[in-house]
């Protein structure tokens, strides 16, 4: 068995060309992350502290995704509010809001404007509870999400962090199980959630933006959609028998499994995100000691069926090359499964920098050697330097890879979050045995439909 030394652990140093700004991000904006983390809760209303236009950036990224409309509320900073502080503006946009939309919820995140001017917001909320509570009023939730120091990821797990610090409670200890998944799709909640169910032990899946963000159609107009994790849900996490929050890289970060662990003494699991078999049966293993009940045959079945899928394509697969990119513990999950395939992920790279992508890397994939470059803090035109040395067979992520897949003529394996030039990102399972299964039948397709379009002859069988 290989030792990893602190040496090993230390990431490549780039050789890039010398640029000193950042070249179209491998990274979006935290207050985006934070918007998506608060629709998860029911009766909700993501409210941006600072401009309007922060507010539409991020309408726009997660209406092109979701393909569902989003309302978030701004306080709509002038040249004023930016010299002289904004809280007239925040007082006036909430009780407007409170108003309007009649939410359960008022959650407040800031932007960079209003964190460089440096905006006290607990004197903000304490001034406006003070003049505008009234019995019945809306829950306040506020969370710090300035995005030159972090990235989306960064903003939803310090939303969700803020939700239960600001509304669990204690009490006796119950059989619930609450599961933090981190930024995933809503076909991954709904699968998660069909997986505790099955397990048959009471949950709080914290966000659950399943149904919020991808909901039926309306007979009638909704200004917030329904669904969402219920705030009476989020009160008894503090009373859970456990938690399991997913995210190798979140060790170092205050997360709320950790809040919990340190507020409510409710056991904390950190787990890598369930993709591919072996971080999957870790999740499974996890959820069987916890509910008492083995693995439900619904869910053995379908590893059993994947195996042998991974057998039936193992010689399409087989020492491909790979470049994977985005947020870190997506870019671990993707590699780890990968790598089970058979397939060199090449390039790892992220434009996060938890400092602990390399190392997670490592924990999650034993048999990583030196053929896989691993960068944090990396932009696109910095990936695209590197690729050109790769020869990578396919590259996979988000639909931002788009032009480097061009520009490489390999298939771009469309996962994660934006995907905005094809219809159904968020309905792309990655969790579990089946999204395993899912991804595996698309990674092998791409790639028999390249040595098909490719062949001279044009055989139609495989
Ligand atoms: S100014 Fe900051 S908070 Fe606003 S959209 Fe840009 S990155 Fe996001």
């Amino acid at each position: 068995m290989k030792v990893i030394s602190a040496k090993d652990l230390e990431l490549d140093e780039p050789q890039f060309k010398h640029c000193t700004g950042t070249r179209n991000a491998c990274k979006l904006c935290t207050p985006l992350g934070a918007c998506l983390a608060f629709r998860g809760v029911e009766g909700a209303i993501p409210f941006l502290h600072g401009s309007q236009g922060c507010s539409t950036y991020i309408r726009r990224y997660l209406i092109s995704h979701f393909r569902e409309p989003i309302d978030i509320a701004s306080s709509n900073f002038s040249e004023d509010s930016a010299v002289f502080g904004g809280a007239s503006n925040f007082k006036a946009g909430v009780a407007n809001v409170v108003r309007q939309y009649k939410p359960k919820m008022v959650a407040v995140a800031t932007t960079c404007l209003s964190e460089t001017i440096g905006e006290d917001m607990t004197r903000l909320f304490h001034d406006y509870m003070k003049e505008e509570w009234f019995e019945g009023h809306p829950h306040m939730v506020k969370v710090s999400t300035p995005s030159y120091s972090g990235t989306h990821i960064d903003g939803f797990h310090a939303a969700v962090r803020a939700l239960v610090a600001t509304l669990a409670v204690p009490g006796d200890r119950t059989r619930r199980v609450n599961l933090f998944s981190g930024m995933v799709s809503a076909a991954d909640l709904r699968y998660l959630k069909e997986v505790l169910e099955d397990h048959k032990v009471p949950y709080t899946l914290l966000p659950d933006y399943s149904e919020s963000m991808d909901g039926e159609t309306w007979s009638e107009y909704e200004k917030l959609q329904s669904g969402g994790t219920p705030i009476a849900d989020i009160m008894a996490s503090g009373c859970a028998q456990t938690s399991i929050e997913f995210g190798r890289t979140l060790s170092e970060y205050p997360s709320a499994g950790k809040f919990l662990s340190e507020r409510f003494n409710v056991p904390n699991r950190q787990l890598g995100l369930p993709i591919g078999i072996r971080e999957t049966d870790a999740f499974f293993e996890a959820l069987a000691e916890v509910s008492g009940e083995p693995t439900p045959v619904k869910h053995t079945r379908e590893r059993g069926r994947l195996v042998d899928s991974l057998i039936d394509g193992h010689k399409y697969v087989f020492e491909k090359r790979a470049i994977v990119y985005g947020e870190e513990d997506l870019v671990v999950g993707i590699a780890s499964f990968l790598s089970e395939i058979g397939v060199v992920p090449v390039l790892c790279a992220s434009g996060g920098k938890s400092g602990r992508l390399k190392r997670s890397l490592h924990d999650a994939i034993p048999t990583l050697d030196d053929r896989t470059h691993i960068h944090d803090g990396i932009d696109f035109a910095q990936i695209g330097e590197m690729a050109d040395t790769l020869r990578a067979d396919f590259i996979i992520g988000s639909s931002k890879g788009y032009q480097l897949s061009r520009k490489l003529d390999v298939p771009l394996i469309r996962i994660g979050f934006p995907i905005h030039d094809r219809i159904g990102g968020h309905r792309v399972l990655h969790l579990g045995y089946r999204g395993a299964q899912s991804l595996y039948d698309t990674i092998v397709n791409a790639l028999m439909d390249v040595k098909q379009t490719n062949s001279p002859i044009g055989y139609s069988y495989l």
